[in-house]
């Protein structure tokens, strides 16, 4: 007896609900979809009970004939595209023909829809696939879709539902993720009654304002700033925030061709950009549309899937941090110089763009040198580059940066920090106390100590001047198959900083060489860090690379935490990292110096 036989639609139609529908949230995705693509103008969401109960969703978009109407619920019933070549030219965010009827194979569907044209509309009921009614009704353009009693015939998924708060939260997520794209369009969403948003038709900064303007962490869109790069391969254009607006927990928002996706490449590729002005853990908010072809990427993935492939990634990333870093330039926040002054090509192919996006200039505060007021770096006998200054420069800036929670930032800098250097005081844990009269500094011994050598090993590395030590007896290097092209792509910067490798084999290096700030040792352990360090994805520019294998050897070569010093090491360590005209964070971030003026502490009493 033969066993194969076809499924019911109905039964199709619910196995296939469990890929598409799986939650409220995904429910309202479609809807309001759909209502997108019907060029609604005004779209009205409404929900009961964390849209378990009910999630309905009005429209004044086009409208369905009484046909269509039948027919939006068949399964792979599409208006949206013909053949399978038009899948690759997707301009509506439907094509799959699939939603509607994996709603209803899931629910009780009522849908209400009237071209402007009829005068009279269709009322549609479905229960579980089964259609209950069809009937002409009198009804407003448009279309309203009521979704009831979501897996009421599949309790297994209905249990499977979080909290209302939770469900809640997700249907408002995803709300947010398809307003933002949509500021031409009216929304308001009310849950069990409560309006929640109510936002009008507007700019994308007054939409984002309507979004997260009046939230709890407030967003302050004062603190954005417009970004905007058009190049042949990809439009960009949004906001991003100045550095004082860094939160914990920033609002960060990435979307392609109206819709909303997740990009962990180029979520670095933005934080590439703030280099050096964010304090540690603290992420700036951004909202950043980009615009590509659509056969440059790929959204024929899974209809949940957020994350989104792009044909190009690796050549967006430099445009993307660029124009990020252009925007930060433009206001003051940073000189718009790239940070070792080699500058990322960008393929632009509007004039006036490329006038934004390059902005060499460096503001440099007049009468200011570095270099007279702090002797000790020439008394050391280091060669002060004609870098040095480009080097520096974008360091002055990071001086916004917040100050440790507890300590008030100071209202103007110690005038003199030489006034501190004299009678330093080792603190248990590796702290160094430098009173003066005009205050008490505090200064994080590790870290002041990785500040001074990274950019002594920057420098180095951009002077091609490392100075390296022989070791007596080789040591050997191990890697593997995939590390070894990373290994190779390196070995001239590594050559620069005062590596020297031999390749045994594939596989194996001998080091004979190593920079003569690691001391004797850690030679094969940094090279170790820097492999992985620089692996992590993204380090495809030159000057990022140079960055990291500074900041990965400071780190091995800088005195552990808690090292007890010698009153000489003390003042050695302050008198060089007062040299640098930035030094109060380390390259990552993090608090090297806190400090209380006279006036903070008499206000302390
Ligand atoms: P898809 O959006 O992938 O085409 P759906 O199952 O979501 O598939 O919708 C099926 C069809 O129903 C759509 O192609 C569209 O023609 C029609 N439709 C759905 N919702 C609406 C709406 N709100 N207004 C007008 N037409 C709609
Ligand atoms: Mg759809």
């Amino acid at each position: 007896m033969d066993v194969i036989r076809l499924l019911p639609d109905s039964v199709a139609n619910q196995i296939a609900a469990g890929e598409v529908i799986q939650r409220p949230a995904s429910c309202l995705k479609e809807l309001v979809e759909n209502s997108l693509d019907a060029g609604a103008r005004a779209i009205r969401v409404l929900v009961r009970d964390a849209g378990k109960t009910l999630i309905q969703v009005i429209d004044d978009g086009s409208g369905m004939s009484v046909s269509d109407a039948r027919m939006a619920f068949e399964r792979h019933a599409t208006s949206k595209i013909r053949e399978a070549q038009d899948l690759f030219h997707l301009r509506t965010m439907g094509f799959r023909g699939e939603a509607l009827p994996s709603i209803c194979a899931v629910a009780q569907v009522t849908m209400h829809t009237r071209r402007q044209q009829d005068e009279i509309g269709t009322l549609l009921e479905i229960n579980g696939s089964q259609v209950q009614t069809q009937e002409p009704c009198q009804c407003a353009a448009g279309t309203s879709i009521q979704v009831k009693n979501l897996f009421f015939n599949v309790p297994a998924r209905r249990r499977f539902l979080k909290s209302d708060q939770t469900e809640l939260r997700n249907l408002i997520t995803t709300f947010q993720h398809i307003v933002l794209v949509y500021p031409e369009v009216a929304f308001t969403f009310a849950s069990d009654d409560e309006v929640i948003y109510d936002l009008p038709v507007g700019t994308f900064k007054q939409r984002i304002e309507g979004v997260f303007g009046k939230s709890k962490n407030k967003l302050i869109t004062s603190q954005l700033l417009e970004i905007k790069q058009q190049t042949e391969l990809v439009t960009i254009h949004g906001y991003v925030g100045k550095p004082e607006a860094a939160s914990k927990q920033a609002q960060q928002f990435f979307f392609v061709n109206g819709r909303y996706m997740r990009h962990p490449y180029f979520h670095k590729a933005v934080l590439q950009a703030y280099t050096g002005m964010l304090p540690a853990e603290q992420l700036p908010p951004y909202f950043i549309y980009f615009d590509i072809a659509p056969e440059s990427i790929d959204v024929n993935v899974h209809p949940t899937k957020t994350e989104i492939k792009f044909a190009d990634e690796q050549s967006i990333f430099p445009i993307l941090s660029a124009t990020v870093r252009a925007a930060l330039g433009k206001f003051n926040i940073v000189p718009s110089i790239d940070f070792l002054g080699g500058d990322i090509e960008i393929p632009v192919s509007d004039t006036q763009m490329r006038a934004n996006a390059k902005v060499p200039q460096i503001h440099v505060t007049e009468g200011y040198n570095p270099f007279t007021r702090h002797r000790s770096i020439t008394e050391q006998g280091e060669r002060v580059s004609p870098h040095w200054q480009d080097l520096y420069e974008p360091l002055r800036h990071q001086q916004t940066a917040p100050e440790a929670p507890h300590y008030p930032e100071p209202a103007d800098e110690p005038r003199d920090e030489s006034a501190y250097i004299d009678h330093p005081q080792a603190l248990a844990g590796g702290y160094i106390a430098c009173v003066a009269d005009e205050g008490l500094m505090l200064v994080h011994a590790r870290r002041a100590h990785i500040t001074i050598l990274y950019y002594q090993l920057v420098s180095q590395l951009q002077n091609r001047q490392g100075v390296s030590q022989q070791l007596l007896f080789a040591e050997q290097l191990t890697i593997s198959a995939d590390e070894q092209p990373v290994l190779e792509a390196l070995l001239p910067d590594l050559r620069y900083i005062g590596f020297e490798l031999e390749r045994v084999s594939s596989t194996q290096y001998d080091i004979t060489a190593l920079p003569s700030v690691l001391g004797n040792n850690n030679a094969e352990a940094s090279l170790r860090a820097i492999l992985s360090r620089v692996g992590e994805g993204d380090a495809n520019i030159q000057q990022d690379i140079q960055q990291r294998i500074a900041l990965t050897l400071a780190q091995s070569a800088a005195i552990p935490m808690g090292k007890p010093l010698s009153e000489a090491e003390m003042r050695d360590i302050l008198s060089r990292l007062f040299a640098l005209p930035s030094y109060r964070i380390t390259p990552d971030g993090k608090t090297v110096v806190t400090w209380l003026s006279a006036e903070e502490i008499a206000r302390r009493f």
